[in-house]
């Protein structure tokens, strides 16, 4: 891979200009060279061990998020005053205006917000998601720093909405186009039974997923609720420039693409790459997909998919990026971004949706919560 020039740094997704600076805030935090402290040189966290290490005082997190949040001097999130005291003793700060909700934390706002799971906990967390190539399960995450694994899955599932994709941009050049089922027991299934659901083989409870992947660029993915030809062409308009060379392979809903693009097919039960066309990328992606699945999650609900399909596309989106700025580029992502209980088991509506708005339909559901509480 390579070739991405300065610009493409942040990819394409993450366009709002406020998760930019906090970018920069939380890099310039991160290589800060002198130690608060002690006024002495201080390296860089870089790996895994120097974070938790660097990230072990509470006041060193403190510091961190007010630096991220706070820049210019820390704020009433009720009501915007700085006119606000700070509690040393319980890290709080009380606003001295009349309304409720007073007393605040670094925390209110973030997807940290309602969490009594210290920072340098969910920092922790956060770097080991943000580098992981095959994804950390709840279990290792509850066995590493020490929480229950319903606790440790609400955390993970917070820090993958941090990593979301916001806006797109259109994908051009040359796209790779390819979908695939992720999820269900099909397999596992009687034949018999199978055929008695009159459902097609390896289809029942799977989720289609649309790959669309800029060779050299960014992937994005659409969950779709079928694969025919209107569907799979609809995404493509919404998310390839026109005139960009498509590759697919040589199933029918492909085909016409060649009014608005330069498509080329590879069919698959003749070979799988000739020259340039070839879909090897997002079968690569998928491999790695399903890898993490299986291995790290051991199953996965087709309603949590698609937060899945974030971390993974994270990681891969950034994968030019050193440990420490995919860590910083979470972090800066982790304001104004937040998760309840509710939305997260389905009892609301946020996630009922795709990223992109489209419904998805509510399949059962078994999440290894099983208690209504909103406080992890
Ligand atoms: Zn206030």
């Amino acid at each position: 891979m390579g070739g991405r020039g300065e610009e493409d740094f942040w990819g394409r997704d993450y366009a709002n200009p406020e998760t930019k600076e906090a970018f920069a805030r939380v890099t310039i935090y991160l290589t800060q060279p002198i130690c608060y402290d002690c006024g002495m040189a201080e390296r860089e966290p870089e790996t895994l061990v120097e974070a938790i290490r660097h990230f072990s005082d509470p006041d060193v997190c403190l510091d961190f998020m007010v630096s991220l949040r706070w820049p210019d001097g820390v704020k009433c999130p009720t009501c915007g005053d700085e006119k606000v005291t700070f509690m040393a003793s319980r890290r709080v700060w009380q606003c001295k205006g009349k309304h409720p909700k007073r007393q605040f934390s670094v925390k209110v706002g973030t997807i940290f917000e309602d969490s009594p799971v210290g920072l340098d906990k969910w920092f922790a967390t956060i770097w080991l998601i943000s580098n992981a190539k095959n994804g950390v399960s709840s279990a290792e995450i509850a066995r590493s720093i020490g929480v229950t694994q319903k606790t440790a899955w609400f955390m993970l599932d917070r820090i993958r909405l941090a990593m979301q994709t916001g806006t797109f941009e259109k994908l051009s050049g040359h796209v790779e186009v390819d979908e695939t089922y992720i999820g269900g027991k099909a397999r596992f299934m009687h034949p018999g039974k199978r055929k008695a659901k009159g459902t097609a083989r390896g289809m029942v409870g799977k989720v289609a997923v649309m790959g669309l992947l800029e060779r050299h660029g960014d992937f994005q993915y659409r969950i779709v609720e079928n694969t025919k030809r209107r569907t799979l062409h609809g995404e493509i308009s919404r998310a390839v420039a026109i005139g960009s060379h498509i590759y697919s392979d040589a199933l029918a809903s492909y085909r016409k693409l060649d009014d608005e693009y330069i498509h080329k097919v590879i069919d698959h039960a003749e070979a799988y790459v000739d020259g340039e066309v070839h879909t090897n990328g997002l079968e690569n992606f998928w491999s790695l997909l399903k890898r993490s699945i299986k291995g790290t999650y051991v199953s996965i609900e087709p309603f949590h998919l698609f937060r899945y399909l974030d971390e993974q596309a994270f990681r891969f989106n950034n994968r030019e990026m050193t440990d420490r700025q995919r860590f910083a580029k979470v972090a800066a992502s982790v304001i104004g971004k937040r998760l309840t209980y509710r939305e997260l088991t389905g009892k609301g509506s946020a996630v009922w949706r795709t990223p992109k708005g489209g419904r998805i339909k509510p399949w059962p559901r078994k999440s290894p919560a099983s208690s209504s509480s909103s406080r992890v």
